[in-house]
């Protein structure tokens, strides 16, 4: 609990949240500074890192290496391995840590929060660096996924500000005030394919609310929360309030999920691990006092859908670009393309015509190339063999291999004449593979695009005022964009997050996020 006028100053001093802004490569100077961090994080490559449990760096014997996709012979970083014991160290270590951040006041906690946005922004190449090389991204998606984690600091500060200036109506004689109070202990875990921004996002959202947490990183992503948890550390955030702990999700993880002083979890990654958590979080274990809070953010299937009145070169690179971004491995990724009958062909030959000239494969550390490698050998195995089960159910017309080089580099690839419910129509597949859906007209092209479990990001692209309000009412999804790539939502602009068996409905980015990672308590205080 703060006072109003204190809170009123700090948002007064710290200004309007805008978005960081992405980094303009074309000019020279930006171009040799990403190439200087690019140099600089390649000779720390191989370095151990410690667990982090209350302050204290603790080294067990068991680790596993984080390598370079495109290289896997290149270990990024050596990372320690947590089992069950050190994962329950982790939650009691979080749990004596609360009794003081929680009571610390939160114009001090926004200040720590936005001191770590700071530092990131003025380490900002190095972070993307280190990106390019543990998770394959290119030049320009890693660049953005640092600004979308900035973005994030920044945002949930505010809105933390925010949230301490709610008001309610008075009773006559008294004096009734409402607070927004934390949870307690959270075990916070994120996916590897935005290193950054999701894992930035979950963690900084529920710090900031005054919860403290145990940061179970994805084992494909540990360099980069490394990296933002020293950050934190450097901005001064106290010991046990973030607690670093990597390990296998399925051990550790899981551990953190059923511990009965665990509050609340805050999870992104796939639907399968999302509902296991579910469930598991439901069931109260001996000595658990409350109900388990869950966060739950998961897949998609989203489709872009083009009708006969589209600019069809805008929609022939909104579907490349939405598709094969990050080698499409975003739960946005527009990995369905629903295209009615009267412009199939003709947008078919341009698909394939930006196909031919965007789609540079290669390193990703080299600025000319925009697809690089999928993350792990696990990832490649997947995604080769649902090319083979689309073999089967689509016309191949681009890419379908693998690449005869080190590295996990799949050719991006696209079907035609796929079938609404083929599976790679219907399964997230979360790789470089698009399905063209053939759709009678624009609103069986809709009824398709809505026909899976999943509810995250669709995009539409008509010039027909009244059809774009059929599909803002109709097209049942989290994020719609009309006339433009289905990927890329902004911090502050468009509130993330999906429905359906996408996730739990929450926005991250958006006005009422930290309504999550808070209990309202509602004070009434007679006067007299
Ligand atoms: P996973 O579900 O495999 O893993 C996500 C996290 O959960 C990792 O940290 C993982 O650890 C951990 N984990 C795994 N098993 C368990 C368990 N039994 N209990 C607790 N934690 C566990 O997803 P990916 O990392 O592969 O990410 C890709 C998925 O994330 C896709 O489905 C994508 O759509 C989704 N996603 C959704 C977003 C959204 O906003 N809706 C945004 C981004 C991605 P470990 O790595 O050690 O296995």
């Amino acid at each position: 609990m703060q006072d109003k006028q204190t809170v009123q100053a700090m948002l007064a001093q710290i200004g309007d949240f805008k978005n960081e802004p992405l980094t303009d490569f074309s000019q020279p100077d930006n171009a040799a500074a990403f190439e200087a961090a690019l140099a600089k994080v390649r000779k720390q490559f191989g370095k151990k890192h410690p667990l982090v449990i209350g302050g204290k760096e603790i080294w067990p014997e068991a680790t596993f290496d984080s390598i370079n996709p495109a290289h896997p012979d290149q270990v990024v970083g050596v990372f320690s391995k947590a089992g069950k014991e050190l994962a329950e160290q982790a939650i009691e270590a979080a749990a004596v840590a609360f009794e003081t951040w929680s009571r610390t006041p939160t114009i001090e906690r926004v200040a720590i929060i936005l001191k770590t946005a700071a530092l990131m922004r003025a380490h900002k190449h190095e972070l993307s660096a280190w990106m390019v090389y543990e998770e394959g991204k290119n030049w320009v998606e890693a660049d953005a996924d640092t600004a979308e984690a900035i973005d994030f600091l920044e945002y949930y500060s505010r809105q933390m500000l925010k949230l301490e200036l709610v008001e309610v109506y008075q009773a006559p004689g008294e004096r009734d005030t409402l607070h927004y109070i934390p949870l307690g202990v959270g075990a916070v875990i994120p996916p590897w394919n935005f290193p950054a921004a999701i894992a930035v996002g979950i963690s900084s959202s529920a710090i900031v609310a005054g919860n403290t947490i145990v940061f179970k990183p994805a084992s494909d992503a540990p360099k980069i929360a490394w990296e933002y948890f020293q950050l934190l550390r450097e901005a001064g955030l106290p010991d046990g309030v973030c607690n670093f702990l990597t390990g296998p999700g399925a051990l550790a993880g899981e551990t953190l999920v059923d511990h009965p002083k665990t509050r609340f979890i805050s999870f992104t990654g796939s639907k399968e691990v999302g509902l296991r958590i579910h469930e598991r979080a439901a069931k109260p274990q001996p000595g658990q006092i409350w109900i388990k809070r869950t966060i739950l953010e998961m897949g998609g299937k989203d489709a872009v859908v083009v009708d006969e009145t589209a600019d069809l070169d805008a929609a022939a690179n909104g579907i490349i670009v939405s598709a094969f971004g990050f080698q499409g491995q975003k739960c946005s990724a527009g990995s369905r393309a629903i295209i009615v009958a009267d412009v199939y062909d003709a947008l078919i030959e341009k698909i394939l015509a930006q196909a031919r000239q965007m789609l540079i494969i290669g390193d990703p550390d080299k600025r000319e190339n925009y697809t690089g490698p999928v993350v792990s050998k696990n990832q490649y195995r997947t995604v080769l063999n649902y090319i083979e089960i689309g073999k089967g159910e689509g016309r191949l017309i681009y890419g379908g291999r693998a690449l005869e080089r080190d590295g996990y580099f799949i050719e991006p690839t696209i079907f035609a004449d796929v079938a609404p419910d083929a599976r790679i129509a219907q399964e997230e597949i979360f790789g470089p593979v698009l399905a063209i859906i053939k759709a009678d007209d624009w609103k069986h092209a809709i009824a398709i695009a809505n026909g899976t479990e999943f509810g995250l990001t669709g995009a539409y692209y008509s010039t027909d005022a009244e059809r774009i309000a059929f599909a803002r009412r109709e097209f049942h999804v989290g994020n719609l964009y009309i006339n433009r790539k289905c990927t890329a939502a902004l911090v502050g602009i468009h509130p993330f997050g999906g429905f359906n068996m996408s996730g739990t409905d929450s926005k991250t980015g958006g006005p009422d996020y930290m309504l999550l990672f808070t209990q309202a308590k509602s004070i009434g205080e007679k006067l007299g």
